[in-house]
């Protein structure tokens, strides 16, 4: 069966300082399998990646891993993906990424996560996609860079209409529940997952 909806995740490739962080991938991969959903992701085992994948495919959701050759060793891949893309490069990664996703969420992570939200953002604001996009702000992790963005739309750098292309929450249910139904689809209610 297909995926009701698929879910490109950043996060890091570390697990972080706070368990809340973990707590909170563990709900955003529970979430996702529990509602007849797909992650994408970038196909590591290690930090809030692997937690993500593991809870979405306990859950029972279909887990998409895309990882550049180059990594596989070094950030481990996933074997146990329902479908892992070794590619040439970050790249193919990173587009093979956008190209599965109906929606992008970041949860937090390091400059690799920051990249790709930035560029999904990016390109959103473009008009190379029109696919909706989330920032977990778990713990107030995200609180200095949302807190900055707002002085560099005081500083006119930004417009209010690009900070309103990313939809910033602190809980899980909410933030994707908005982003799934923005994009026109609809969550499924799996009883014997939840
Ligand atoms: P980090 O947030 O730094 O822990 O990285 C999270 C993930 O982003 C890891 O899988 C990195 O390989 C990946 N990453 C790092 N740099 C990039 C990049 N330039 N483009 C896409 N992904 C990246």
């Amino acid at each position: 069966m297909n995926p009701a909806f698929s879910v490109c995740v950043y996060c890091g490739s570390r697990p972080g300082a706070k368990p809340e962080y973990a707590q909170v991938a563990t709900a955003v991969g529970h979430w996702i399998g529990s509602h007849g959903g797909q992650l994408v992701y970038g196909g590591g085992k290690g930090g809030l990646m692997g937690i993500v994948a593991q809870a979405t495919l306990q859950a029972g959701g279909r887990v998409v891993g895309v990882i550049p050759q180059a990594l596989v060793e070094m950030e481990a891949a996933n074997h146990d993906c329902t479908e892992l893309h070794i590619v040439a490069s970050m790249h193919e990664r990173k587009h093979m990424m956008a190209e599965r996703a109906d929606v992008f969420l970041a949860l937090p992570g390091g400059i690799g996560t920051f990249e790709e939200l930035f560029e999904v953002w990016t390109w959103r604001q473009l008009g190379y996609h029109d696919k909706p996009i989330g920032v977990l702000n778990v713990a107030n992790y995200y609180d200095p860079l949302l807190a900055f963005l707002k002085a560099t739309v005081e500083q006119q750098f930004l417009g209010d209409w690009q900070m309103e292309l990313i939809q910033t929450g602190s809980e899980v249910l909410p933030l994707l529940a908005e982003l799934v139904q923005a994009a026109g689809l609809t969550p499924l209610a799996r009883l014997d997952a939840i």
